[in-house]
């Protein structure tokens, strides 16, 4: 891929092509909103969108994004971490979940120390496995470069390489092959049957 393609844009178009008006979306990370506004505009006013992040400054960030857009309405913003989802999703919705976004690292411009962690995001990852309908697609943009990035990426892939491949399929999509601290985006598709 060349280098100047944004995995974060490779992750939106890939989840476009899933993730339909009245859908059920997740942003794991919130930060500083793209995520969370990409999907409300997907599922739409019919639709519904949980965004979490452990920070509130990043909450508000999305919210204020969110509010210029006009797509507050369809989105429910949680401050707590996403190891969590689980227990603040409506059981109604859990295995009917279209996309789950996760973007690893840190808030650019913010506080380098609140990072994503590998206990809670493998956590994450786990509970995000169960709640995805079939059909339905995880992202993950890891950040290898980032201190404590290369274990969260090798975990990660480890705990994806473990699914039941009967289950679920799995791709990487990175800009430099060459260069193992180049971004990573992990695409995880539930299969239909
Ligand atoms: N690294 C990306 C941006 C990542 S933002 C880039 O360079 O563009 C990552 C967000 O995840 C931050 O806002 C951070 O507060 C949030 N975060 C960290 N740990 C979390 C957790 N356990 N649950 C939910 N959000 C978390």
């Amino acid at each position: 891929m060349p280098p100047n393609i944004s995995l974060v844009k490779e992750a939106h178009k890939t989840i476009s092509k899933i993730l339909k008006s009245g859908d059920i979306a997740i942003d794991a990370t919130c930060g500083n909103g793209y995520d969370t506004l990409f999907l409300a505009q997907q599922v739409g006013e019919t639709g519904k969108v949980y965004g979490f992040d452990i920070q509130r400054r990043a909450l508000e960030i999305t919210e204020q994004k969110l509010r210029e857009q006009r797509l507050l309405l369809q989105v429910q913003l949680i401050h707590v971490g996403h190891e969590k989802i689980a227990s603040y999703i409506p059981v109604n919705d859990h295995q009917n979940i279209s996309a789950i976004m996760f973007n690893l690292g840190y808030l650019p411009g913010s506080d380098k120390s609140v990072i994503t962690k590998t206990n809670t995001t493998l956590a994450a990852l786990k509970t995000a496995c169960q709640l995805l309908k079939k059909s339905g697609i995880i992202t993950m943009v890891a950040y290898p470069g980032h201190p404590g990035g290369l274990q969260e990426l090798e975990a990660l892939q480890n705990q994806i390489n473990a699914l039941d491949k009967s289950l679920f399929q799995y791709e990487v999509l990175e800009i430099d092959k060459t260069d193992l601290k180049k971004p990573k985006l992990l695409v995880i598709s539930k299969k239909l049957s």
